[in-house]
Formats: C-alpha cells, sequence, structure tokens
C-alpha cells in the first residue's frame, strides 16, 4: 500500500480524559489540600459502592494494591505464590517485594488465563497465595480458584488491572475474593495517570492496607496538619508511602461517573470488529464464557499461523505501516530474562503460553474512537490478512485407474 495521501494513524490508546478532569483537578488546587485527603475519600467510598465491595482503599498505584494485599495476607520470605505467565511483570514483581517466590502458572489456550489445573499441579507445602489475572477484562474461573484455594489453603488475590467493570457469575469484580486490585494506570478502562485500589470485604484486610499504605502510622494521621487533626500520631509499622492525592482521586471521580458509558463504547467496538473478522478463518477472535462479562480493557486477536504467510511479529508491522497501532500483552514472564536469571525458568516450560503468545496481538480499542478510525482498523486488518493468504498450492489428481 503505498502512502499517497496522508494515511490515518490510529493509536493503540487514546484516554478519555477531558474539561471535566481539568477542571475537578483545578478545584483541588484550588482548595488548597495538596495530597490525600477529603477527595481520596469520596472517591473509595464511590468505588466501594459501584463495585458493591464493603471497603475500598486508594493507593499510588495497581503495583502497590498488589504489594499491600500480599503483605496483609501474611505472604512473607520462603513462600510461594502462583501467578500466571502470561500478565505483566507487575503481578510477579508484587511478590518479590515481600520476599516469596512467584510460582508461574500455564494458561488455559482459549481464554488465556490462568489454568487452575495447572495451578493445582504446582501447589507445594510452601504455597500460601493464588494471584489470578483476569486478562485484558475476561474474569478467570473464579469458582475453580476458589476451590482450589480452599483445598489447600490460599489467599486469593485478584489482580483486575484490566477487569473494570467485569462481571462474574452476575457479580461485579472485586466483591468476590478476599483481596482484589485495580489500576489506574494511564492505559487502563478508569485512569487518573497512576492509581490503584484494592476492594474487599474483610474489616481486618481493610485495616491493615490503610496502616501500611502510610507508613505504618495509626488512621487519622492524614489529617494531622488540618484545623481538626491533633499533632499526635503512633507509628506502629514500617509501612510504605502509597498513598493516592486528591488530584488524582478527582480525576478518579469523575471517571467512575463515565465508567459505564466508557465499557458500553467499548463493548459496541469489540462487536464490530467480532463480527467483522468472523469469515476470516486466518483470525480467532475472543471467546467470552458465558457466565461472565469482560471490560474489553484488550482485544486480543490470535492468528492462525498456518494460514499466512507471515509471523506475528511481521503481521505487526504490516498494521503499523497502514496506521494501525498494536500491541501484545503479554511476553510469558518465564521468558523474560529476570525470570529466567532468578528461578531458572527457560523457553519451553509452559508451553500453552508461549504457543499463545506466538499468535497474539492486541488491537486498538478505546471508548474516544471515531468511526473513521474503527473502520480504518478493520479494513487494514481484513486486507492484511488477504494480502498474507500463502498461494494455494495446485494438486493434480491422478486420472489413472
Ligand atoms: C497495569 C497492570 C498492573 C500494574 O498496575 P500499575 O498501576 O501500573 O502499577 C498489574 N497487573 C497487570 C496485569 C497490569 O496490566
Amino acid at each position: 500500500m503505498k502512502a499517497t495521501c496522508a494515511q490515518l494513524q490510529v493509536p493503540f490508546h487514546r484516554a478519555s480524559v477531558g474539561d471535566e478532569e481539568a477542571e475537578a483537578v483545578s478545584e483541588v488546587i484550588r482548595s488548597g489540600w495538596m495530597t490525600m485527603g477529603p477527595k481520596t475519600f469520596e472517591f473509595e467510598k464511590e468505588f466501594g459502592k459501584y463495585i458493591g465491595a464493603d471497603h475500598a482503599i486508594a493507593v499510588s498505584t495497581g503495583t502497590a494494591a498488589l504489594h499491600l494485599s500480599l503483605e496483609a495476607a501474611g505472604v512473607r520470605e520462603g513462600d510461594e505464590v502462583l501467578v500466571p505467565t502470561t500478565t505483566f511483570t507487575a503481578t510477579g514483581e508484587a511478590v518479590t517485594y515481600v520476599r516469596a517466590r512467584p510460582v508461574l502458572v500455564d494458561i488455559d489456550p482459549i481464554t488465556m488465563n490462568i489454568d487452575p489445573g495447572d495451578a493445582t499441579r504446582r501447589v507445594t507445602t510452601k504455597t500460601k497465595a493464588i494471584i489470578p489475572v483476569h486478562l485484558g477484562g475476561q474474569p478467570c474461573d473464579m469458582r475453580e480458584i476458589h476451590g482450589l484455594a480452599e483445598k489447600h489453603n490460599l489467599r486469593v488475590i485478584e489482580d483486575a488491572a484490566h477487569a473494570l467493570p467485569s462481571e462474574y457469575c452476575g457479580k461485579r469484580i472485586g466483591q468476590l475474593s478476599e483481596f482484589t486490585c485495580f489500576s489506574f494506570y494511564a492505559t487502563k478502562t478508569l485512569t487518573t495517570g497512576e492509581g490503584g485500589m484494592i476492594t474487599t470485604n474483610s474489616a481486618t484486610v481493610a485495616d491493615r492496607v490503610r496502616l501500611m499504605r502510610l507508613h505504618g502510622i495509626e488512621r487519622d494521621a492524614w489529617k494531622r496538619y488540618r484545623a481538626d487533626g491533633s499533632w499526635f500520631y503512633q507509628v506502629l509499622e514500617a509501612g510504605f508511602k502509597y498513598n493516592l492525592t486528591d488530584f488524582q482521586s478527582a480525576i478518579g471521580l469523575v471517571q467512575l461517573s463515565k465508567c459505564d458509558a466508557m465499557a458500553q463504547a467499548r463493548q459496541v467496538i469489540a462487536k464490530r470488529y467480532t463480527v467483522a473478522f468472523a469469515s476470516l478463518e486466518e483470525l480467532v477472535t475472543p471467546t467470552i464464557g458465558s457466565d461472565r462479562n469482560t471490560s474489553w480493557h484488550l482485544y486480543i486477536l490470535r492468528l492462525r499461523l498456518e494460514h499466512l504467510n507471515v509471523n506475528r511479529d511481521r503481521f505487526i508491522d504490516l498494521l503499523q505501516q497502514r496506521g494501525v497501532a498494536c500491541s501484545v500483552h503479554f511476553i510469558p514472564l518465564h521468558l523474560q530474562p529476570y525470570y529466567q536469571r532468578a528461578y531458572g525458568y527457560k523457553s519451553g516450560d509452559l508451553p500453552r503460553a508461549e504457543q499463545e503468545y506466538r499468535t497474539c496481538l492486541s488491537l486498538p480499542i478505546f471508548p474516544g474512537m471515531t468511526e473513521e478510525e474503527i473502520e480504518h482498523v478493520i479494513r487494514t486488518v481484513r486486507d492484511t490478512v488477504i494480502e498474507c493468504r500463502p498461494a494455494r498450492a495446485t494438486v493434480y489428481v491422478s486420472s489413472t485407474p
């Protein structure tokens, strides 16, 4: 395709933020309160209500949410934590923060989520927790995961960085397990630039996480510089500096009010893609279980490489050249240098994750996509598939009897 005229460039992501968020931030600046305070507590309250969880604790990142959850779960040095290999490194990295060992688990080839059967096979006497990751927003097999957790006495910490809002058996992700960790990173379905949230129905967990997110200082310490705050505070633990600011929470409140509309917009785009690609045998569109709903944070397409004369990397290059930015979620952790060096993983260890990794790519999907952008993605993917069909070998049938 020759770029004779200016070609449309569809970015992989564009955040849905605007004047409302800007106004909310200005309001916080004018209030004179520059860190965690009233806006953050309002955000926590509204987020908890939206999810349907008793407690929501705002933190500085999704990674901090995972760290604080592992800390509150009592995971310590020498323990093992089950983590899918197909995830972002934050999931495994948080386990190293508490000096435990991430034990990587293979995936279900259809959903690309952690395979509960493979997780069960990797349980040892040292296993203390499991972190299911709802890849792209599709909830994991939570019934099976809770079953195995109960059987082996494991704590369940959901990595719901992609799963706002997602549902499992009619329940919103964030109310199912002892710990659910959300991320409000720049590319996530709700963004505050950087940010995170832990939801839980346990008052004990909520208290511990609140204590540890701000220096291990007793709970009301945040307002010690306000007129109604006391100068006196007690340091109960060596905690962390993981609080969210009121600027971020003000953005979060605006984003939360748009959350359903943004999810709806993603769903419409996902449907368009799935309908458009259904007739192409070279492509596998996402399969979502009938008992669950996805946030459509990601639209992960898989290539049937046996029907194409290019590999995934080349296919992505072609799309990029034609103005469609793509990504890959994720390079399995066991193929990364750190996990190989620290834990001895090697290529071939988790074959299903590797197989899906070789064929997957993520297409642009975000609420502000224009009709022109959606059409451009569909047309470019379709044209590229057709162009990459191998020439058919001619088969000569012998006519001799
Ligand atoms: C984004 C992400 C995180 C970490 O979130 P941050 O807010 O960037 O710390 C964790 N897990 C997964 C699967 C993610 O995609």
